[in-house]
């Protein structure tokens, strides 16, 4: 990981190597926390948050869906990333922004117990490389299903439930691949185990639902309007595995991956095995947006105000 200088912690920002917190903090014993993943690019307006309001609302909104008040608003917390980048003096990086119980209550009933913040930025690549970005990665699907909803909340992204994606994550880099895909109880397509996935079939975009136990990925909301802005039809619907081996095109998305093709599945490659042109179509002005050189997508910038 790449070290930057300072991060924002319960509103104020300290050096990199003091933002740290007691052992029996009660988010590390029982994943009583909540978290965003964001990006921040060098765009021609300078540097900008990808979707920054979003990724905030869903911060607030994972918060309550486990009962931990924020103690802060949202407009604090926009304006403390954008001086976290700034003090920082990044221009282009990937922020965690953290909501957690914290230190001075244990045993499961976690109301009682702090609720800290922090945010924290550093410089981070594509998630699953540039060249998988370019020429698609392998997935294979995980023998562990996708967390339940009768369970757990998977439109939260909360700490606890990432032992899920660990576990996926762990099994499959294990046997040789770079991305999990997890099913549902069912067998239903979810989602990757930190990306939402999509599927083409004769020039249809095809992905699965949010009432689905998927995340409700911006990244996806994005590739959805941008596949719609460029004429394709997109059906969100229930996927079934054998759909996965059958596409023509698979692609994941997420802030961390940003959109990458998927050129293989249990090794079975995907169309031809190289990243197919609906993909390649809305790869481009994804990436286009990102970097602030799609007029049509500037609203989704943010721009970080630095001196
Ligand atoms: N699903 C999961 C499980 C994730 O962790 C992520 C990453 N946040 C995504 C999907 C993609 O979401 P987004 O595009 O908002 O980053």
């Amino acid at each position: 990981m790449q070290q930057a200088d300072l991060i924002w912690m319960n509103g104020q920002l300290i050096p990199w190597d003091d933002a740290k917190v007691h052992v029996l903090t009660h988010g590390l014993h029982y994943g009583t926390s909540v978290f965003e993943g964001v990006r921040c690019y060098d765009t021609e307006i300078g540097p900008a948050v990808f979707r920054h309001a979003e990724h905030v609302d869903r911060l607030f909104r994972s918060a309550e869906l486990y009962y931990m008040p924020i103690p802060f608003t949202r407009e604090q917390l926009r304006d403390a990333t954008n001086a976290t980048i700034a003090g920082n003096n990044l221009r282009s990086c990937y922020i965690r922004p953290l909501v957690f119980r914290g230190y001075g209550q244990m045993g499961l009933f976690p109301l009682d117990a702090p609720v800290d913040v922090m945010i924290a930025c550093w410089e981070w690549g594509a998630y699953l490389g540039e060249a998988g970005k370019r020429e698609g990665i392998r997935a294979k699907i995980s023998s562990w299903r996708r967390i339940s909803p009768q369970s757990l909340i998977p439109q939260a992204k909360a700490g606890g439930q990432y032992l899920n994606s660990v576990l996926a994550k762990i099994e499959i880099q294990k046997a040789g691949y770079e991305e999990a895909i997890l099913l549902d109880e069912h067998g239903n397509v979810c989602e990757g185990s930190g990306e939402n996935i999509f599927v083409v079939r004769d020039g249809r975009i095809a992905t699965p639902p949010l009432t689905a136990s998927i995340l409700n990925g911006i990244s996806r909301d994005s590739a959805m309007t941008i596949a719609k802005d460029l004429g394709f039809e997109i059906e969100v619907r229930d996927i079934t595995r054998a759909e996965l081996y059958l596409a023509d095109e698979v692609f994941m998305t997420g802030t961390a991956a940003e959109l990458v093709p998927v050129r293989e599945i249990d090794d079975h490659a995907v169309g031809t095995g190289r990243p197919g042109e609906v993909t390649l179509a809305i790869q481009k002005v994804f990436e286009d947006a990102l970097h602030g050189r799609d007029p049509r997508y500037r609203d989704w910038l943010d721009p970080v105000p630095v001196s």
